[in-house]
């Protein structure tokens, strides 16, 4: 996360769930890479609150958007996953897998669930719903490619005026966090 403008910050998947957030009333923004275990750490929450902490965000105030992953088409997995998942059981949707012991996870909606829960308005969220294993004409795919693949990159970076990009840069050295 940064608030600082003229930086990009993103993250790389194949799978997991992409998501970007800003605060447009502190001028904030913020990146996160949820897979199955992010997702069990509610990180995206996590986000929010520490956006709070440190920028005095407001989550009525941030913008989300949550990029393409694997869909609950396509995301089977077995019993160590849901077992991780267990604080997380309001924000899940599950289907019973093909086979015995495994379930059809919806990574994409537990995120948007505790993106709202954490306080975003459900209209401040948006969702591309795109299943990157579906679509591996468009998008790399970690399980459709069974390991063997690329990556994509979602960024978000803030961009000012002329005038006030000079200025900016000279504080570019100091603070960059990252979560
Ligand atoms: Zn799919």
């Amino acid at each position: 996360m940064t608030a600082h403008t003229s930086i990009a910050i993103g993250i790389k998947t194949a799978d997991c769930v992409p998501i970007l957030m800003v605060d447009t009333e502190n001028c904030v923004i913020a990146a996160v890479h949820a897979g199955w275990k992010g997702t069990a750490l509610a990180l995206a929450a996590r986000v929010v609150k520490v956006l709070g902490e440190r920028y005095g965000t407001r989550p009525e105030h941030l913008i989300a958007a949550v990029g393409p992953a694997i869909g609950p088409c396509c995301y089977e997995v077995d019993e160590t996953v849901i077992r991780a998942m267990a604080d997380q059981k309001n924000s899940l949707t599950l289907c019973a897998g093909g086979r015995k012991g495994r379930w059809m996870l919806d990574l994409v909606s537990a995120n948007r669930f505790q993106l709202m829960r954490a306080g975003i308005p459900e209209d401040g969220i948006a969702v591309a719903n795109i299943c990157t294993s579906c679509r591996r004409d468009l998008f790399f795919s970690h399980r459709g490619e069974e390991g063997l693949t690329g990556r994509q990159l979602s960024f978000i970076m803030m961009v000012t005026s002329q005038s006030q990009a000079s200025e900016e840069k000279n504080i570019l050295t100091d603070e960059f966090h990252s979560v």
